[in-house]
């Protein structure tokens, strides 16, 4: 797929912008704070109904403006689509073809995009939240059930958690109450995990064959997941799975009452990238870390085409300068005429451009 047509207005510092991108490459070129992110920011907005900076969409609406509009024409092997998104400060209305969407995960979906950062080596580094919020990000713009599980689980958990801290004050006695909430969030967590195993599976195997391909190196690049519930086994089905949460909530039932929290579920599930099997967050080099976030970066450019039969949009933010000359040429390889991607970079220097052929180079002011 790719993004042809596209419109932004009071995005941010992006006053007014309708240009055609081309089909395969596109690079913004400019000084610091000039909105080169910003610009890949609302790609990735039209995409995904969200940044990747901030959780407040009110940021985006450009100082003294009451909206921000995006609008994207979508060109994908069988249709092409016309997507809208408007921000106020009342919130976010979404258009597919002119036609308002009532639903967020009805839209999201029909434009796939993957980002690529300098911070995404946190993704090695940084703390679980970080690699929880990976996944629900990225398997829920593919699998629209696994979008739909994730929003219904955040539901059921914050009821969960709120009358555990009812019943931990003495403000509530019922628990019998307390085991239909346990029970509804086994079932839904189940279904995620359940998924969870088997894209983390496909994510693997192709981050292991990029792995090779840009660090020309030795060692096997892995990822396993790690539930909270230990019991639970890559090769469980969701029944399984499920009776496996009910059984640990059950053990677990008067500690989580007296913390006043849910203790165990996806929400404290980990996973642990792994070089020849040691944890990589633990032993890996800054390099290696470096090649394995881009890796698995790659390895969702897999997974995408995988599920939904079309290559995603690559946005790359300022990370052609820190990868040297090797694996710039490895990443352009392994990429080159299967995703239209948008690189942004503050000069020239440094990246071998002779392996971009033709590229639409944006100087932006
Ligand atoms: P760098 O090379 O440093 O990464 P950049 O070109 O990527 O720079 P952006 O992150 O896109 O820069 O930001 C550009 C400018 O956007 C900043 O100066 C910031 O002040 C401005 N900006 C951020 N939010 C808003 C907003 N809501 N309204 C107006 N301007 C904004
Ligand atoms: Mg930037």
């Amino acid at each position: 797929m790719y993004l042809d047509r596209f419109i932004v207005q009071n995005y941010r510092n992006l006053a007014n912008i309708d240009t055609k991108f081309d089909p395969n490459v596109n690079i913004f070129i400019g000084k610091n704070a000039q909105g080169k992110t910003n610009l890949l920011e609302a790609i990735y907005f039209l995409a995904l109904t969200r940044s990747h900076r901030t959780s407040s969409d009110r940021e985006l609406i450009a100082f003294d403006k009451e909206f921000a509009n995006i609008m994207g024409r979508i060109h994908k092997s069988q249709v092409n689509l016309d997507l809208r998104i408007l921000i106020t400060k009342k919130g976010k209305k979404v258009w597919i073809n002119r036609v308002e969407q009532a639903k967020l995960s009805k839209y999201v979906g029909q434009l796939n995009a993957i980002l690529f950062s300098p911070e995404d080596l946190d993704l090695i580094k940084g703390a679980p939240a970080l690699r929880r919020r990976f996944m629900d990000q990225e398997f829920g713009q593919v699998n629209a059930e696994y979008l739909y599980f994730a929003s219904k689980y955040r539901q059921v958990l914050l009821q969960k958690n709120n009358y555990l801290k009812q019943l931990s004050r003495g403000q509530a006695k019922d628990e019998v109450f307390l085991d239909v909430l346990s029970d509804q969030l086994s079932g839904i967590a189940a279904e995620i995990i359940f998924r969870r195993f088997k894209f983390l599976e496909y994510l693997s195997h192709a981050a292991s064959d990029a792995y090779e391909h840009i660090s020309l190196a030795s060692e096997k690049l892995a990822i396993a997941y790690h539930p909270s519930v230990a019991s639970i086994e890559v090769d469980d089905d969701t029944e399984t799975i499920y009776q496996k949460i009910l059984e640990n909530f059950k053990k677990t039932k008067q500690m989580e009452i007296k913390k006043g929290t849910t203790l165990s579920g996806p929400h404290r599930d980990d996973i642990e990238f792994k070089l020849d099997g040691k944890n990589a967050h633990l032993y890996a080099s800054q390099g290696q870390q470096r090649s394995i976030a881009l890796s698995v970066k790659l390895a969702e450019i897999q997974l995408v085409h995988h599920l939904t039969d079309e290559y995603p949009l690559l946005l790359l933010d300022d990370v052609m300068s820190e990868l040297d000359h090797g694996r710039q040429s490895a990443l352009l390889d392994y990429i080159h005429g299967k995703t239209q991607t948008f690189i942004t970079t503050t000069d020239l220097e440094g990246i071998s451009w002779e392996i971009i052929k033709q590229p639409k180079v944006y100087h932006i002011k």
